[in-house]
């Protein structure tokens, strides 16, 4: 019989915890849950975390939701142990892909997993949503499994995977589960645990939004690939290169890129098509953004903010860097090539009402270890709180992946007055002693609210924002999509004298990425001497990552610009990708030795010894070289 999703939810497992073990199920008198929720992070009950966020919601909606977290893979006793749900099972490898989760950029294994208890690495499997979902069907034989979360959402369709350095088709067909949720799934899980409940099965589930699916066989498919078209502006559905051609042919790869870009940016994306080999994946359109109403609705669900009870004493580093921090909006319209926030979030910025983020303020203090100090008022973007296209009808047939570049568009409203309200609000909260913004800003917002970085300047920096021009080449700039670093300079001399006007002493700690496609030895020495020129000596400098799905990848990849079709430079050796990142880090004497290969590889040698120009003095003699 189905249950009524309006019937009353009971807290379950420790006070105010989902159950996580079958001890815990019982304690509450009951048999079954309706659906189980695995995850690749450690459990914390706090909305950073988005498989707790989506058990939470499904929660809300009345049914029983139980959560299994970092599993043993080797065997199906953990995912086993709360038995089998009645609805489905969610898969999720964590907050992040379990390869970069593991993984550097030098493909090294990383010695801190953030998401587990300790920081201990070795936790969960590589390919995690694979992994579980595989173990999840020899566990519950016939029972539908749903995949999501980061890695499954930004590897649904064919895609550069640079730890194997391969083209890999979609993971949905690697992890055989019967939907995949992308993007934020709480719309997609309510209507899956809703139709399921109702008595639908899995397969007839083809048409909710946010979700794919696989049609296995050619007469299946082959219908609808006949109304399908690959060109960008016809048919309602778009047929992508399919996976032998992406394999097979880099121009192939890039066009796809293109086409899937413009479909996921858009409010009214349509749905796509893939073919691999005799069977069909289909990504039907996103789900529509939560109104201010709904994400508010979510962020008053009954979290706990704290790390399960059973990892006590360890710490779960994650959760101690946002433990104090606020989630104020989602989404991001800046459409930066090298970030796959678009991808998955969506363009769309979604805020939460001023009341919900001050009663989520007010929560904090039943923390024993909140002080009043809020460590972070932000999101994907600090300052996009309330911004959106200022026309609906051009908002409902846009494509542009960004709003900002390669200018900002004049249809977007750029008020930074809500957010400024919003600011002060928090500040002025009871308990609250100081709130600061740790999270990014783009400053070719922020330079038009001289209002918004004085208070900014005045009231929310500790000392050190950090801030990104990520390169200082305009040709790179373009690439990655960031303003000029012209935007940059204008925002760092507001911010100083912002700063001086509140009688503080503070400053700009620029980031950068290294290696981004288009950036070569050339440029990076440029940007190093630019820097020295400036008496500046950056500490947060990051060799660039080709994560999955993401537009600088694809340039990675196959060395093409997607938009243009144009060729790019690509640092794809290691060595290379470690030496561009030395250069910025001429000023350290550990990384001499390599600066020096740099800069010859630059033919620059002019700029190794003791002139007043020169970056690193001269090596003392053979042998002394870093080693790396
Ligand atoms: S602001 Fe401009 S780029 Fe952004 S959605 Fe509106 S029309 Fe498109």
């Amino acid at each position: 019989m189905s249950r009524s999703a309006s019937r009353t939810v009971r807290s379950i497992g420790p006070p105010g915890f989902l159950p996580t073990t079958a001890e815990e199920l019982r304690q509450q008198g009951y048999a079954q849950l309706d659906v189980l929720i695995v995850t690749g992070d450690a459990y914390v009950d706090h909305p950073a975390f988005g498989p707790v966020l989506i058990a939470r919601f499904l929660e809300s909606k009345g049914y029983r939701v139980g959560l299994v977290a970092q599993p043993d893979w080797r065997s199906i006793r953990d995912v086993s142990r709360l038995g089998r749900p009645r609805l489905f099972v969610g898969v999720s490898a964590g907050n992040l892909d379990s390869m970069l989760n593991k993984l550097t950029a030098q493909r090294k294994v990383r010695s801190e997993d953030q998401f587990s208890p300790g920081g201990r690495p070795g936790l969960r499997p590589n390919r995690a949503s694979v992994v579980y979902s595989n173990l999840c069907r020899q566990a519950f034989p016939g029972l539908p499994i749903v995949l999501g979360g980061i890695e499954a959402s930004l590897r649904r369709i064919a895609h550069y995977d640079y730890w194997s350095d391969q083209v890999r088709r979609s993971i949905l067909l690697d992890a055989k589960a019967d939907l995949l949720v992308f993007g934020m799934g709480e719309r997609a899980a309510w209507e899956i645990a809703r139709r399921l409940d109702a008595g639908e099965p899995i397969g007839a589930l083809r048409d909710v939004p946010g979700t794919a699916h696989v049609l296995n066989r050619p007469e299946q498919w082959q219908p609808l690939a006949e109304t399908a078209s690959s060109e960008l502006r016809s048919a309602a559905l778009v047929l992508l290169p399919s996976y032998e051609a992406v394999v097979r042919s880099k121009v192939d790869f890039a066009h796809m890129t293109r086409l899937f870009e413009r479909e996921t940016s858009a409010l009214d994306g349509r749905r796509m098509m893939q073919i691999h080999g005799q069977q069909a994946l289909v990504l039907n359109a996103p789900s529509k953004p939560l109104s201010e109403a709904e994400m508010d609705a979510l962020y008053a669900l009954p979290f706990r903010r704290l790390p399960h009870p059973s990892y006590a004493p360890s710490r779960i580093p994650a959760y101690e860097t946002i433990k104090h921090s606020v989630v104020i909006l989602r989404g991001c319209f800046g459409g930066c090539s090298f970030c796959s926030i678009g991808a998955h979030e969506g363009r769309f910025v979604q805020s939460r009402s001023e009341a919900s983020v001050l009663a989520e303020l007010r929560s904090l203090g039943r923390l024993e270890s909140y002080r009043g100090v809020v460590t972070d008022l932000g999101g994907p973007t600090a300052n996009m709180y309330r911004m959106r296209c200022r026309e609906p009808r051009a908002e409902a047939a846009c494509r542009r992946p960004s709003c900002l570049f390669p200018k900002t568009c004049s249809r977007l409203g750029t008020d930074h007055g809500p957010l400024i309200a919003l600011m002060r609000a928090a500040r002025s909260a009871p308990g609250v002693k100081r709130v600061f913004v740790a999270s990014g800003i783009r400053v070719d917002l922020a330079e038009r609210s001289p209002e918004y970085v004085q208070e900014l300047a005045r009231h929310h920096v500790g000392g050190q924002l950090s801030v990104a021009p990520e390169h200082g080449d305009a040709g790179v700039l373009r690439l990655m999509r960031k303003p000029e670093l012209g935007c940059y300079e204008r925002f760092a001399r507001a911010f100083a004298e912002a700063s001086t006007a509140a009688n503080k002493e503070q400053y700009l700690v620029p980031y950068f990425i290294t290696g981004h496609p288009g950036s070569s030895f050339e440029d990076t020495v440029e940007l190093a001497l630019a820097l020295k020129a400036h008496n500046l000596r950056p500490r947060e400098v990051q060799d660039f990552i080709p994560t999955p799905l993401s537009v600088a990848t694809a340039m990675y990849h196959t060395g093409l610009d997607p938009t243009t079709r144009k060729p790019v430079t690509v640092a794809r050796e290691l060595r290379d990708k470690r030496l561009l990142k030395a250069l910025l880090y001429w000023w350290d004497p550990s990384q001499h030795a390599r600066v020096r290969e740099a800069l010859r590889r630059a033919g620059r040698t002019d700029l190794i010894g003791t002139g007043p120009r020169a970056l690193v003095p001269a090596s003392k003699g053979p042998g002394r070289g870093t080693r790396s």
